[in-house]
């Protein structure tokens, strides 16, 4: 499908058969190819231009040992900057507080976030063996509570009994007695979506957060969605907070560019992947992977 970085690089360096220093010329023909490389893989062009600008800092100027060719030197640098921007360890969602810990989970309409509320609430009932309550604040659309409760079944995790009429804020106040009062470890607050970011979304899971003082805050994004995933997650970082990201669709044709994106703007780990439609098809996300992929 596309050549790989160190093929294409392999051919800029090809005529360069002698050793010594990379210089700037060396560099910058080879960085034009990673620019191609990254934007292909759909990384956001402001951070294509931060990428590449400081790989060839990096680079310029560095010796090229005896054992590796030019290309191997450029690929090695590009790709460890690459993994140190997606952030060299990896990360699971933090549960580290007093019981119940309430788990917020925003994101756009079809992003997958209600699927991955399900998901997450599947493993921490199975790995971590937590008592899990979901309860889904979607009340524009509604299927959308029915959605998450046949989920649930599928998971074996208990939603919260819908009360019809009730807003948001209440729903995740009551979802938050109700599992103090059952003794429940975790509550999966699944907001509602919208097909773009706007003011009365924002203003909504705003107060959510306000009501709950939520333990993580989870982005959920779709990795194909590649430029986009940038603005919205910058936007949801600004007005509610993002403690991390969860990328969907990584089974997907796309190359990830929007986990570097996303984690380059926001600052915010990514700290789980979508792998599937099925409940198990979640896992924690490896930078090194995504580096790869992104490489081609
Ligand atoms: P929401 O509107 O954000 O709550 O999105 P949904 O949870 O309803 O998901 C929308 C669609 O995406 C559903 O058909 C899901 O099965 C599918 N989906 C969610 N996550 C993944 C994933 O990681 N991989 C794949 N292939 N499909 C997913």
């Amino acid at each position: 499908m596309f050549d790989s970085l160190s093929d294409r690089l392999g051919d800029v360096f090809g005529r360069l058969r002698k050793r010594g220093a990379l210089s700037e010329k060396d560099v910058d023909e080879a960085l034009r190819e990673v620019r191609i490389a990254l934007l292909e893989a759909d990384v956001a062009l402001s951070v294509v231009k931060d990428f590449v600008a400081e790989v060839k800092k990096q680079a310029v100027g560095q010796e090229v040992v005896r054992s590796v060719s030019p290309a191997q030197m450029v690929v090695k640098i590009v790709n460890d900057h690459l993994i140190e921007v997606l952030g060299r360890e990896t990360e699971e969602l933090s549960l580290n507080a007093a019981p119940p810990v309430p788990i917020l989970i925003v994101g756009l309409q079809g992003s997958g976030k209600t699927t991955s509320t399900a998901k997450i609430a599947y493993r921490l009932k199975n790995r971590e063996k937590k008592k899990v309550l979901m309860a889904s604040l979607d009340v524009r659309r509604p299927a959308a509570q029915e959605q998450l409760r046949v989920l649930g079944e599928q998971a074996e995790v208990p939603t919260l009994p819908v009360v019809p009429g009730q807003m948001p804020v209440d729903i995740a106040k009551r979802a938050l007695q109700s599992a103090r009062l059952q003794g429940y470890d975790v509550v999966l607050l699944d907001t509602a979506g919208r097909l773009h970011v706007d003011e009365q979304l924002m203003q909504e899971v705003a107060a959510v957060r306000d009501a709950v003082n939520p333990h993580e805050t989870l982005l959920v994004a779709d990795a194909l969605t590649g430029q986009d995933a940038v603005n919205v997650a910058k936007q949801f970082d600004e007005r509610v907070g993002v403690t991390g990201i969860m990328l969907t669709r990584v089974d997907g044709d796309g190359r990830g560019g929007a986990a570097l994106s996303m984690r380059a703007v926001t600052g915010r780990p990514i700290k789980l992947i979508g792998v599937g439609e099925k409940m198990d098809a979640l896992e924690t996300f490896h930078p090194d992977r995504i580096a790869n992929r992104i490489l081609g």
